[in-house]
């Protein structure tokens, strides 16, 4: 009974889409064939994950939480979920996860919000967001319902939910992990990571995820380094930059508190550190809102209900119509607004008004970044300005639910490796997370740093 209840508790918290225990089951069973057989195990060997059902998956309903997508089982696997299974890992279930990656609560999927396993130490039992985009994946880690997990970042997708859930979580270099089958939100920005209880478990399994793929041009053609041999929380002679653009006014005692406490922690582990500006952080994240969005309208284009998934086919109706009923009942609301403002800012009047700007501004950020690394070799800053808020707090202001990545989005701009380490808790006992942002393709040092503060 103790069982049962446990069971219908972790299923109450909505973090899977569909369940697969028998691939883990499949894959513990080629360890021990392996194992039995003498040859050598890989990284992952029978190590049961969640993965985010944003990564296609052969033979498995692959949705990005969005009904346009229900019953999409594609016939192909994606290069970083492939690479996982070779790794010697095993599938426990595709996670729940905002629709199409859109959003920072998780309540945007079409399969129901997902809950943070956390409350606050008031009494009280207010249900409160896991974060998002990467919202299943946070909290089956938080509450430990799998040891680790797929997450995607775009713009804070795999930071923001792992500092709401108190777990480690690290967006690698852009480039560093193939987007070939994972479902495409914003091709410039997105990339995969793992998210994990600490950061040795992060750093083997982003070794597992890495790599080149000819299958994806953008993908880097460098070798995967050996991450978790090259961990060491020794710090000494590092530079860590404290960005004074991010002391934003105003900025929550608990994170203020926090950030404090992680300059402490750092120079405890024999760091330096160093006051540096990135001037145009206060532009970050207009120009993400108008990038975004703008690659979304294109990349969901191709859901026009005749190659995947939904198709409305009202009687009588023509081909556009079948496009406008399908897409108009397939896609949720902050996706449709997503499209919107896409199609809006990358239209012929408007297009240099908006787009070209904010492609300017990330150039610029880009910059601002290169020229920080002259006095520094990391930064450390907030993950995100709040703990988790709660359930249907923010979901009628999407503006209040972007400004929830302020500072996010600016690595994800920039295509540079950002983790979100555990920093403590808030005065009301919620996690909160510490950043940090490393070089580009200096994950090592970034990882380094996440172990000194754990
Ligand atoms: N919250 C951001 C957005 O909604 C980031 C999402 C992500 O990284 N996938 O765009």
């Amino acid at each position: 009974e103790a069982l049962n209840t446990r069971v219908a508790n972790a299923k109450a918290l909505n973090a899977f889409i569909v369940e697969t225990p028998e691939k883990a089951l499949e894959a513990a069973a080629a360890v021990d064939a392996d194992r039995a057989a003498g040859k050598p195990l890989g990284k992952m060997a029978g190590v049961p994950i969640g993965m985010k059902d944003l990564f296609c998956t052969e033979g498995v309903q692959t949705t990005a939480a969005s009904h346009i997508l229900e019953g999409f089982v594609p016939t192909y696997e994606s290069t970083v979920s492939a690479n996982l299974w070779k790794a010697g890992a095993g599938m426990l279930g595709k996670l729940n996860l905002d629709q199409f990656a859109m959003g920072s609560s998780n309540e945007t999927s079409y399969f129901g919000n997902v809950i943070s396993p956390w409350r606050r130490n008031d009494g009280g039992n207010a249900a409160l967001a896991p974060g998002g985009s990467s919202g299943g994946s946070s909290t089956a880690i938080a509450a430990r319902l799998c040891p680790a997990a797929t997450g995607t970042d775009t713009g804070g997708s795999i930071r923001q939910p792992a500092a709401f859930t108190g777990i480690s979580g690290i967006k690698p270099t852009y480039g560093r992990c193939s987007r070939w089958g994972i479902v495409a939100f914003a091709s410039s920005l997105d990339q995969a990571g793992p998210m994990a209880r600490d950061v040795r478990d992060c750093a083997i399994m982003l070794e597992a995820m890495a790599g080149f793929d000819p299958k994806d041009s953008t993908s880097l053609d460098l070798p995967v380094p050996a991450w978790e041999a090259g961990l060491n929380s020794d710090l000494k002679g590092k530079r860590i930059g404290i960005p004074r653009e991010y002391r934003l006014d105003g900025i929550d005692d608990d994170i203020a508190a926090m950030w404090d406490n992680g300059i402490a922690w750092l120079k405890d582990a024999g760091a330096e550190v160093v006051d540096v500006s990135l001037p145009h952080t206060k532009y970050a994240l207009p120009a993400y809102y108008i990038i975004a969005p703008a690659e979304a309208s294109s990349n969901l284009a191709r859901y026009d209900g005749v190659r995947f998934g939904l198709r409305d086919l009202p009687e009588g109706s023509g081909l556009q119509d079948m496009y406008a009923a399908t897409r108009a009942a397939g896609f949720g609301e902050e996706v449709r607004r997503r499209i919107m403002i896409g199609t809006y800012v990358l239209s012929a009047g408007f297009y240099d008004a908006y787009y070209t700007q904010a492609q300017k501004v990330r150039a610029l950020i880009a910059r601002d970044f290169e020229q920080a690394w002259a006095s520094c070799d990391l930064i450390l800053a907030p993950t995100a300005p709040s703990a988790a808020f709660g359930l249907g707090e923010k979901t009628s202001d999407p503006l209040s639910m972007y400004l929830n990545d302020v500072f996010a989005v600016p690595a994800s701009l920039a295509g540079l490796p950002a983790m979100s380490v555990p920093g403590g808790l808030s005065k009301d006992g919620l996690p909160l997370g510490l950043q940090i942002i490393g070089k580009a393709l200096d994950e090592q040092a970034v990882l380094n740093a996440g172990l000194a503060i754990e």
